[in-house]
């Protein structure tokens, strides 16, 4: 598909952040690309329309600006998996492993009912410790996880194509 490369190229790499050592991919640089931008929202539009999906969980912050044009456009809500203490309302909590110590994805609690089909989108999969803590989320609340999405995935990732035995789908690798 063409429209990868464009979307690839998009992608600025920012070294040594946030910390030395780290090659950042800086997705907001594909934010300011109308096509490359585009190109990415119809790519999982195209997959996921007839995919039968009622949700798209987003991972804040990345996920939150892909999320909702995806799930507009395939007729779903859009639902924020968001950090600790963000969400008003009564909430169920995942934790999961860091590199150094835990962090925590929150969903309100009646944002999903059991049975509904779910998409789950971020900007990047590395070690898949945010996803698999998003796929659990949807899972204690009876909904079925059909495939989670990113735009960039490391290529050991890439290759293995499953989280948790859930369908994987990346677009592209790290720059
Ligand atoms: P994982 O849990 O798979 O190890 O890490 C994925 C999470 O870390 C995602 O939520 C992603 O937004 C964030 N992340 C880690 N490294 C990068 C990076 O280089 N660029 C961006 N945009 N996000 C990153």
């Amino acid at each position: 598909d063409p429209r990868l490369q464009a979307i690839s190229e998009a992608i600025r790499v920012v070294p040594h952040f946030p910390k030395p050592g780290i090659m950042f991919q800086d997705i907001t640089t594909l934010l300011l690309d109308h096509k490359a931008f585009k190109h990415t929202v119809d790519i999982f539009v195209d997959r996921y329309r007839d995919m039968d999906i009622s949700v798209v969980a987003g991972v804040e912050a990345r996920g939150f600006m892909f999320g909702p044009a995806i799930a507009l456009a395939i007729g779903a809500k859009f639902v924020p998996l968001r950090k600790p203490r963000k969400l008003p309302g009564e909430v169920i909590s995942e934790a999961y492993e860091l590199e150094y110590g835990t962090d925590c994805l929150e969903m309100h609690v009646g944002a999903v009912q059991p049975g509904e089909r779910a998409l789950v989108i971020d900007d990047l999969i590395a070690t898949g410790g945010t996803l698999s803590a998003a796929i659990s989320l949807l899972e204690r609340v009876g909904a079925e996880v059909v495939e989670c999405a990113c735009v960039i995935g490391l290529p050991e990732v890439k290759g293995q194509c499953r989280l948790n035995g859930k369908p994987l789908y990346i677009l592209v690798e790290p720059r």
